[in-house]
């Protein structure tokens, strides 16, 4: 049976009561869960990123579709050289025509809300005030809140599949976070954080079977660090324990897998502005996620090995 608790292991198992929303938290909880969902009612999403030249003659222009929800745009932009302008308006905006929302950047950079009300098919524009090029780093957030109703939709979704893996294994206490993080990825410390802007990336593809492969890579870190076992910040074996509880479905494993190919012209970009994570390259984990369908039965030996002393007796 599926019941919501209050916030925390011990309240939950203290007060045994009804659903509840705790300073924009909401925690979830089956009867015997170890996995701890928490879900922040705050939600962000990243709608467009990018770091390149702009000029009067180039500017940067994204589209930014009517939003359904309360949701509302905000346009982050990092330290230029010179002053631009930033800009939104109708997609037919003639010479002339008032834009409905304008201001000009400023040289030191920093967040501009974008009013609510936008026309429909709106476009983002950024163009250098002065002649010449002009390097533009800029990231546009689309950010709110979720209704009760969406964020117990949520947990019912990741609870499939912590269920799965608390169905297999005597699992420790883990507590499982959604919330905004700034970046669009998952962590395992060893509580699991998983980021609202990976979740909406992923969720823009459709590619919702993907979010479960990278749960239960994070999982597998949690897993192993809460058991003291060797190798819990070994990529490769995440992944390997993620495509083994992934792979009774061909769906999520080609999910992954381009969700893996996707990442890598921005992988590369990002190794050239800071030091090169653990991870193999994407096309590698992608090439390996979708071996895993035809080696499943060889990994499943190997894992029940591993872990033999930390399944359920079946
Ligand atoms: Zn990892």
């Amino acid at each position: 049976m599926l019941r919501t608790v209050f916030r925390g292991v011990v309240l939950a198992r203290a007060l045994n009561c009804g659903a509840a929303i705790v300073v924009g938290w909401l925690v979830f909880a089956t009867a015997h869960a170890r996995i701890i969902i928490e879900i922040s009612e705050n939600y962000v999403a990243i709608e467009h990123e990018a770091s390149r030249m702009v000029s009067r003659e180039k500017p940067y222009t994204a589209s930014l579709p009517r939003i359904a929800n309360n949701d509302s745009y905000s346009v982050l932009i990092g330290r230029v050289s010179a002053p631009l302008y930033v800009e939104v308006r109708d997609e037919a905006a003639v010479p002339g025509k008032q834009a409905p929302v304008r201001f000009a950047g400023s040289s030191l950079g920093g967040t501009q809300e974008v009013l609510p009300g936008l026309p429909r098919n709106a476009i983002l524009t950024v163009s250098p005030e002065q002649e010449g090029a002009s390097r533009l780093r800029l990231r546009v957030l689309r950010q709110g809140t979720r209704s009760h109703e969406s964020l117990v939709a949520t947990i019912r979704f990741l609870r499939e599949s912590t269920d799965r893996i608390e169905a297999v294994y005597r699992v420790p206490t883990i507590t499982l976070r959604v919330r905004p993080c700034g970046v669009v990825n998952a962590f395992s410390s060893p509580d699991i954080t998983l980021c609202t802007e990976l979740m909406d990336t992923m969720f823009r593809e459709g590619w919702h079977d993907a979010i479960r492969v990278v749960l239960y890579h994070e999982l597998a870190h949690s897993l192993l660090r809460l058991w003291e076992l060797p190798g819990y910040n070994n990529e490769d074996l995440a992944d390997e324990f993620a495509v083994l509880h992934a792979s009774d479905s061909p769906r999520a494993i080609e999910q992954i897998s381009r969700w893996f190919e996707s990442r890598d012209p921005l992988q590369k970009a990002a190794t050239q502005v800071q030091m090169a994570g653990p991870h193999a390259p994407s096309a590698l984990r992608a090439k390996r996620a979708r071996a895993g369908l035809t080696n499943r039965a060889q990994l499943r030996v190997k894992w029940d090995a591993f872990l033999a002393p930390y399944r359920r007796t079946r």
